[in-house]
């Protein structure tokens, strides 16, 4: 006999379970009905890519590409065996420490061999909406062109609740010569839309500017803060201490209370930007102002990945607990030209990636919006009426009902309260004299109301009780 095992779901990953799915989709019905109005078109990506494809776009310094990918060798030798194969041939002693402090370099020396390609799982999906646009010539479609997707990421952080290593993003991008911050400003509002539709309330939008890389903007900020820096460095913790040399911005990341002190003192990047991104920030500001769009300027917005210009922004709220980003988004100037070379350079793009599984725990707090729950119908029947029941059960589902009929007779009490149990709205009860009289009996089980109808008139009945 087998031995007996019992399998549960692998560290940081976990099923949605019904009824909470029900939620989910409405989250995502409403998604795909307001990105249409705003005429955003569905982009289906594949779940793994090139791992160089993420390194180059989301920045190797991140934690996300140095520790956080799934990735693996194709063909499928294990990552790990190969690795060591690698090192040993390339002379590395303690290959793990090697491979631990050198992760990039071991990536690049690894593809540079050709022998096999390292595959990722996507951290994030800007990467892969990007590379289509490029691989299929989408740049000659009438621009702008504007996508959204929806589905799972995979960051191998460390777990917590809201914080898992599959989780879900919704995400929209707009790629094209003309963006701006009038398209900033339109995403933002197509995102705000979608948020009032899901019934959050006590939500935040904050944006930051963090300029671009012309020498007298981002460039000369950075210098300035990493001098900052160098003079509070022993005082900051060891993370903060190793960002000033690879990634100074995200020092403004960090939440270590010993640290906060120190941050507020440091220069703003607001106060540094070049004259064509003040503008630029400047008119987003207006626009929003003018759309009745709150916000809140926040000048620590940096966002952790590296192919952000300009516009940041997020939201925040309340009801998703501590990890309290429900979405983060902003302006990607050079994204397109880094992946697609030159010829792109003229192609800017912004987007934005909500995290559903955040979203819905906001939305559940809110209590404004409900899971469309599919049972109205239970088809409770008893005695030589196997056969009209079936027709009953066609002919409400043929008329867009959710219908459960049980497929063996039960008593009526047993059947009005499973009826009860699972949720349905009506019971339908049929027994050998309402055969008989042609006249079904319906029962609203909220309140126990009962009519005596025949089938047409059941139809009209449910169809305008439903809809009160
Ligand atoms: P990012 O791609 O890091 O800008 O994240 C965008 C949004 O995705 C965040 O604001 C979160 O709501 C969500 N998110 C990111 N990482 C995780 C995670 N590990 N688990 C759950 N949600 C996440």
């Amino acid at each position: 006999m087998a031995e007996h095992k019992q399998f549960r779901a692998i560290r940081g990953v976990r099923d949605i379970l019904p009824p909470e799915t029900a939620l989910w989709n409405r989250v995502e019905e409403i998604a795909r009905e307001v990105f249409a109005r705003f005429n955003f078109q569905e982009i289906r990506l594949p779940i793994f890519e090139q791992t160089e494809l993420f390194a180059r776009s989301v920045g190797a310094d991140t934690d996300i590409i140095s520790k956080e990918m799934y990735t693996f060798a194709d063909p499928p030798e294990t990552y790990l065996e190969y690795i060591q194969k690698c090192l040993r041939e390339m002379g590395h002693d303690g290959y793990r420490k090697f491979a631990e402090e050198n992760p990039d370099r071991l990536r690049k020396e690894i593809e540079e061999r050709g022998e096999v390609k390292l595959v990722s799982l996507r951290p994030e999906a800007t990467a892969s909406v990007v590379r289509a646009y490029i691989e299929h010539g989408m740049q000659v479609l009438p621009g702008p062109l504007k996508l959204y997707y929806m589905g799972p990421m995979f960051r191998r952080e460390r777990p917590q609740k809201g914080r898992y290593r599959q989780f879900y993003q919704i995400g929209a991008e707009v790629l094209g010569r003309g963006v701006s911050f009038a398209a900033d400003a339109e995403v933002i509002a197509m995102l705000m839309t979608f948020f009032e539709m899901c019934g959050l309330r006590d939500h935040t939008l904050y944006i930051n500017s963090i300029g671009c890389n012309d020498q007298d903007c981002r460039p000369a900020y950075l210098a300035r803060l990493r001098t900052e820096l160098l003079k509070v460095k022993n005082k900051l913790g060891p993370d903060s201490q190793r960002r000033i040399e690879t990634n100074p911005l995200r020092v403004f990341d960090s939440k270590l209370p010993e640290e906060q002190e120190i941050i507020d003192k440091l220069p703003h990047i607001a106060g540094q930007l070049c004259a064509a991104c003040r503008l630029d920030y400047d008119g987003l500001k207006n626009v929003l102002s003018m759309r009745g769009i709150k916000f809140q300027e926040n000048w620590r917005l940096v966002r952790g990945l590296d192919y952000y210009t300009q516009t940041t922004f997020e939201v925040t709220t309340p009801g998703a607990g501590a990890q309290n980003a429900i979405c983060g988004g902003g302006r990607y100037d050079g994204l397109v030209e880094l992946i697609g070379g030159p010829k792109f350079s003229e192609i800017k793009g912004v987007g934005f990636a909500i995290g559903e599984d955040r979203l819905i725990e906001a939305v559940k707090d809110s209590g404004k919006l409900e899971g469309i729950h599919p049972l109205e119908v239970y088809v409770a029947w008893f005695g030589n009426t196997s056969e009209k029941a079936q027709e009953v059960a066609r002919l409400l589902r043929r008329s867009g009902f959710g219908v459960e009929i049980p497929v063996e007779e039960q008593k009526l009490k047993k059947s009005l309260s499973i009826a009860s149990m699972k949720g349905a709205k009506y019971a339908v009860i049929i027994g050998e004299d309402e055969v008989a009289s042609g006249k079904l009996t319906v029962k609203r089980l909220a309140d126990g109301d009962q009519k005596k109808l025949s089938e047409p008139e059941l139809v009209g009945y449910l169809k305008s009780d439903r809809r009160p």
